[in-house]
């Protein structure tokens, strides 16, 4: 006989909101051994540096009880319900899931950033608790009610792809063609869930779906592949990595640490094929409701994190905001690192709408807001709590600020901005055109980069919550030259160079005297 113990709502609704709690501060501990171990492996000075800061950042999270990064998601859920499950519950089930993300992105130690808007083709207006949940239902056998709870950040959302392939068609190649096309703004290092087949809709669920398993890519090599998903799985691994991409898009050995398959019967002359990757802030966690309480999740284990601790290099140039000029930002290179100090602006979508519609109007910025020989940051931050001047505060992409680029530099005085990931052919043509220069902090280290925000004054707009005008004082912000006063572009000068020493690493000399011959091996 089946147990039949009624699963009662407030058991439902309180796993949901722990489990989010949870995510948002706790990477899973795969996730952190597999980034480990790319960390050790990486040659790349500047990947290199990057995976330090999110290993780094991810250990302060973990124990500060605060968001990996300042986008704490939009919250995905799959649930299988039992067939034989009795509720014991006035709401429906989308209702409590609801609920339960209400009560996780509202808690008062831990508040999350409220992403989530409605009207998405109109007004937009954000909801405050990060409702609602996208909610996947099936029904199952049995008397439990399983439940995966993912928090999915907008940069890796917006580079699903999906394509309606030839039967015939090569599902590696278009995978390894699309990959490139996506840039850096999903956080690499991460991963890839790909769906193949059922319908166009029914191949983006598994894709989504498969990002929820555990990483096990390492024993998959040592093991070998025994399937043709398996196979699949191993060619797109080391095909993607033999790209170059690398941490953050700048070049390296690392671009995923695994991907995931899950495939579903299709039509004869069909063959649907999704990507949906996961970013450095890959959040997800499952456990099963069976009518004995609420689900508390196991609390990882903190000495499997590596102790990296992520300090300035020394050989970073410091820069004081206050008093820097055009001249001096000239002389900065691709790829070089600074260490920002004095005050920077903030600004990002809503922002530059709103000024773009001032000028629009014929008028000037607000009262207080002067961009002359100033850096603006794209960036929306968590709520502070505590003793925190903001919560963390990472950088958000920057390609969608690029058709507001031009107008931002010609009009305002701008010397700079910083945000992450590549910028487009309209921003790069934009920052050429004025001598600018754009510079990225690293997706993922959002609780990290807080800690040098020294003081946070709001400026304008303050109708925009996260997204208003604030003025940051800042000690030793850590970023990167990603395009500099000539428009070149460490997105595509880091990944060409290291897709290239990729090729002469697994090109190894036979051993013969036949010197110029060469075979190759996979390392990856
Ligand atoms: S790591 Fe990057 S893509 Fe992921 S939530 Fe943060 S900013 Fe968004």
């Amino acid at each position: 006989m089946p147990d039949t113990s009624a699963i009662r709502q407030d058991d439902l609704i309180r796993s949901i909101a722990d489990a989010l709690q949870h995510i948002s501060y706790y990477h899973p501990v795969d996730y952190i051994e597999a980034l480990t171990a790319a960390y050790e492996r990486e040659q790349s000075p500047a990947a290199r540096d990057a995976i330090a800061q999110i290993l780094t950042n991810s250990r302060l999270c973990a124990e500060g009880h605060r968001p990996i990064c300042q986008d704490t998601g939009i919250v995905v859920v799959f649930l299988k319900v039992g067939m034989h499950v009795r509720w014991d519950a006035v709401m429906s089930l989308d209702e409590m899931v609801n609920e339960g993300v209400r009560q996780a992105y509202r808690d008062v130690d831990n508040p999350l950033r409220g992403s989530i808007v409605t009207d998405p083709a109109g007004a937009r207006q954000n909801t405050r608790d990060n409702t609602p949940a996208v909610i996947h239902i099936q029904m199952v056998p049995g008397h439990t009610v399983d439940v995966r709870v993912a928090a999915k950040g907008g940069g890796s959302e917006n580079k699903a792809q999906f394509v309606m392939l030839n039967p015939s068609g090569n599902i590696v190649e278009w995978v390894l063609q699309t990959v490139p096309t996506m840039g850096a703004g999903w956080c690499p290092p991460g991963l890839l869930g790909i769906g193949i087949g059922g319908t166009p809709e029914k191949s983006m669920v598994l894709a989504k779906e498969a990002l929820m398993s555990p990483i096990d890519m390492h024993e998959l090599k040592a093991r070998g592949p025994r399937n043709r998903i398996e196979e699949l799985r191993v060619e797109i691994f080391d095909g993607v990595n033999a790209l170059g991409i690398g941490a953050q898009g700048l070049g390296g050995l690392t671009t995923v640490l695994d991907v995931k398959i899950l495939d579903y019967p299709t039509h004869a002359a069909s063959l649907p094929l999704s990507i949906i990757p996961n970013c450095a802030a890959t959040r997800h966690a499952h456990f099963v409701l069976d009518g004995s309480g609420p689900v508390t999740l196991p609390v990882p284990d903190l000495s499997r994190w590596p102790q990296v601790g992520w300090t300035p290099a020394p050989t970073s140039r410091r820069v004081n905001l206050d008093t820097v000029t055009r001249e001096e930002v000239r002389t900065w290179s691709p790829g070089e690192t600074l260490l920002l100090s004095g005050r920077l602006l903030t600004g990002r979508d809503a922002a530059h709408k709103r000024i773009a519609d001032l000028y629009a109007r014929g008028d000037g910025l607000p009262p207080g807001v002067d961009f002359t020989n100033r850096f603006l940051y794209y960036v929306g931050p968590v709520e502070p709590v505590r003793d925190e001047i903001v919560g963390p505060a990472g950088p958000t992409t920057a390609t969608r600020m690029d058709v507001f680029t031009d107008m931002m530099l010609e009009r305002t005085g701008l010397l700079g901005m910083i945000g992450k990931a590549e910028r487009g052919p309209t921003g790069i043509d934009a920052i050429t055109r004025h001598g600018a220069v754009y510079l990225i902090a690293i997706g993922g280290a959002a609780y990290l980069v807080s800690k040098a925000i020294r003081s946070s004054r709001l400026v304008a707009f303050p109708d925009l919550g996260m997204e208003a005008i604030y003025e940051f004082d800042v000690e030793n912000m850590p970023v990167t030259v990603a395009v500099d006063t000539t428009g070149t572009s460490i997105h595509r000068t880091g990944p060409a160079e290291w897709r290239q020493r990729i090729i002469e690493l697994t090109t190894v000399p036979a051993p013969s005297t036949t010197r110029r011959q060469h075979r190759t091996r996979s390392r990856y």
